[in-house]
């Protein structure tokens, strides 16, 4: 070990000459061998180190203490010092120290042991004393698995049918004094720790403790444990689970114990796992599966014409776009894991295949993705699905006995909502309502409006998307059972749904009953060249107010609906998106009133609802005490508002984000967690301002930061009343 870890000569120089000397004995455990044996073997060695380094072993005690000593300094820079510190955020400068002290060993005798224990079991939590010892070793031998170490406790040795005695039989003495170190070090740190120990000469030593690392489920279990045992506190027990921690208990996970090739890393986009054979088109993907195959879906990026795919898809993969694409979003509604943005991966759709480096995988293949990791690996590697125990519930029930802020969840299917439900959300804050036309044949009565060339062609579309609607939402008040419903006006960047190819044209043309070359006139003068800050939100409601009439009936007579037959009356939100000047509001406001009234009037039925806005531009939250003296609600949309504020394009940042990060220009992806310094004072404006005007004001967030915690604990900060998010977020 000294050759390796100090003088730098790889380990299997000196594995080889042991085994050599082992199979000349005849014998297969390192103590098998015979004094003369071992003299001959260290001849070997110090031979070994002559010939590698052309100088002999140091015999100096001096010189081997400060051989070692350097060594643990020099190892601060070594390559997996440098990972882990990226991975922990752990400063290069602050360097490492080096105690050096005089030792025990646990290899002098029958009346030596070496062991490493934890206090607590670290896969489930389970309160039992789990750990591992050899008789006459080093600590070393327990974990280089060369001889099978033995069970602490009676119960360990039996539950795991192991022959070999335990520790509390072979040494009962020494046992019952560690258990005493064990509880004793519990009550003084009140965590789980990770302990290191040696008996020698009869005697027990602790070598070290520190707090022991364990899954997300024991992590769980032992914070409740502790707490109920009067360890800790209920909010110190909250406190100690990170919040990623949640998440991967409510997505299935990569089985730790597997073993995995991992090709590429990408954005971890939308959580768990999930392994497919890759496909490269949404139409694909559902052949594939409705054939029963388990598939992930490849793209460079997704529009809503791969909504499809997406469904049928375990799992997606994109090359470009970040945490707000469209993939991530779509992938985080639907509950799908998501790797966005894998720059490494080069997709090439004419040979159906991709390539990382010199790794070519081919459609049909075996991959999986992990959307806590961003990792892609190579065929397919098991998962375990999720298990919410019992501590799950104790957990969240003791969170809502701190929380100030509700939750609610951007929903906009039945299947997203009853999932938002199940979780306990306390209303929808966003329903986008053109991802409602996303499936089947309802993208084509979309495009017919958004290309029709006048009111009476656009009014024929309207029919049509104003049944599907009214469907859709009665469904939505339906399943949220008296808790407000935010429905979103139609929010389309163009671009996301004018026809690309002939056929998606040709189907549209025949909807309408119009010529081809007609549709394919509209749609090359739709183009727009920054369609993310074009004739979308609000935009598209004021220059075709009919929009806004169909879809606030559409509300208001799915309200009048659920309200004549459930028991508890629908809580209707209306909310404007977009909105960067009062005018705009007021005009809306005024169309969505006067609908609402003719629906209470046709109906007979009296429903509750609310207008409100999105706070999604600079210069609507700086206009806020002015908006809302016409909003009864705000909510943040922070995708938008970062990328305005930065004058960031959503869907290109992608390509030099991760060098500004890497460069230190920012710390995180502002379109993962709230730029809380710029974006954030904006909120903080809107907030003041739009309180100072409409004082008790409801507010919340409802753009993806709203599922992020750096985010969340900014929202509490600032006195908003909820976050809302998709369901597993
Ligand atoms: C937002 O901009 O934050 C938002 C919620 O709207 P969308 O992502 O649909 O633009
Ligand atoms: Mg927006």
């Amino acid at each position: 070990m000294y050759s390796d870890v100090v003088l730098g000569i790889e380990l299997h120089n000196f594995e080889k000459l042991l085994e050599r000397s082992k199979k000349k004995r005849g014998v297969t455990q390192d103590h098998e061998l015979q004094p003369k044996d071992l003299e001959q073997l260290v001849k070997d060695y110090k031979a070994c180190v002559y010939l590698q380094l052309g100088e002999e072993f140091p015999e100096d005690p001096q010189q081997q203490l400060w051989g070692a000593v350097g060594a643990v300094f020099g190892s601060w820079m070594n390559q997996r010092a440098k990972t882990y510190r990226k991975l922990h955020d752990i400063p290069e400068e602050w360097g490492t120290a080096v105690n050096v002290q005089a030792m025990v060993f646990g290899n002098m005798g029958n009346d030596c042991a070496t062991g490493v224990a934890f206090t607590r079991n670290p896969s489930n939590g389970a309160k039992d004393f789990y750990g591992e010892f050899l008789v006459n070793a080093q600590g070393e031998d327990v974990v280089a698995g060369i001889r099978t170490p033995q069970e602490l406790t009676i119960k360990a040795r039996k539950s795991h049918g192991s022959d070999l005695p335990s520790l509390e039989e072979v040494m009962p003495g020494i046992f019952r004094e560690l258990e005493n170190v064990r509880h004793q070090l519990e009550n003084h740190y009140r965590d789980m720790q990770d302990i290191e120990l040696l008996a020698f000469n009869g005697k027990l030593y602790m070598l070290q403790t520190r707090t022991g690392k364990r899954t997300a489920h024991a992590a769980l279990q032992i914070a409740v444990d502790m707490a109920n045992e009067g360890l800790i506190s209920k909010s110190q027990a909250l406190m100690r689970l990170k919040p990623d921690l949640i998440d991967q208990l409510l997505h299935p996970t990569l089985d730790p114990k597997a073993k995995k090739t991992v090709i590429a890393k990408g954005l971890p986009a939308s959580p768990g796992a999930a392994a497919g054979k890759v496909v490269f088109s949404a139409d694909e993907a559902v052949t594939r599966s409705e054939n029963g195959d388990k598939v992930i879906l490849v793209r460079i990026e997704t529009s809503p014409d791969d909504i499809h795919g997406l469904h049928a898809a375990e799992g997606v993969l994109t090359t470009r776009g970040g945490m707000t694409s469209h993939a991530a979003v779509v992938a985080r509604g639907m509950g799908r894991p998501c790797v966005a943005g894998a720059g490494e991966v080069k997709v090439n759709y004419s040979s159906a295949s991709f390539e990382v480096g010199n790794v070519v995988v081919r459609e049909g293949q075996l991959i999986t993705i992990d959307g806590v990791t961003g990792e892609v690996m190579l065929g397919e590697v098991p998962t375990v699905p999720p298990q919410l125990s019992g501590a799950f519930g104790t957990v969240m029930s003791w969170a809502d006995e701190f929380r100030t802020m509700q939750v609610r969840a951007n929903a906009e299917t039945p299947a997203d909502a009853r999932q938002a439900k199940e979780f306990g959300c306390e209303g929808i804050g966003l329903v986008r309502t053109e991802h409602m036309f996303f499936e089947g044949g309802r993208i084509v009565a979309m495009r017919q409006m958004i290309l029709a060339s006048d009111k009476t062609d656009r009014q024929a579309a309207l029919d049509k998307l104003l049944a599907m609607q009214r469907e859709d939402i009665t469904e939505l008040f339906r399943i949220m059972d008296g808790l407000p419903v935010t429905v979103r006006l139609l929010d389309p960047p163009l671009h996301e749904f004018i026809p690309h190819t002939e056929a998606e044209m040709g189907l549209v043309a025949k909807a309408a009953g119009v010529p081809l070359d007609r549709v394919r006139r509209r749609a090359s003068e739709l183009q727009e060249a920054n369609p993310m800050l074009g004739h979308r939100g609000c935009r598209l409601a004021i220059t075709y107010p009919e929009i806004c009439e169909m879809q606030a009936r559409a509300i208001f007579e799915a309200a009048a609906e659920v309200g004549r037959s459930a028991k508890k009356t629908p809580v209707a939100e209306v909310m404007v998106p977009l909105v960067s000047t009062l005018e705009e509001l007021v005009q809306l406001k005024k169309v969505i009133e006067a609908t609402a009234q003719q629906v209470q009037k046709e109906q007979g039925v009296n429903f509750t609802y609310r207008v409100g806005t999105m706070v999604e531009l600079p210069r609507a939250a700086l206009q806020a005490g002015r908006l809302a003296e016409q909003a009864e609600f705000f909510s943040f949309g922070t995708n938008d508002l970062t990328q305005t504020t930065y004058g960031l394009s959503r869907d290109d940042a992608g390509a030099f984000l991760p060098e500004y990060k890497a460069k230190g220009i920012v710390e995180q992806d502002p379109f993962v967690s709230l730029d809380q310094e710029g974006v954030g004072e904006l909120i903080q404006i809107a907030v003041e301002r739009g309180r100072r005007s409409r004082s008790g004001m409801k507010m919340g967030i409802c753009g993806e930061h709203g599922g992020d915690p750096a985010s969340i604990e900014f929202c509490e900060k600032t006195g908003l009343d909820y976050v809302s998010c998709s369901p597993f977020r």
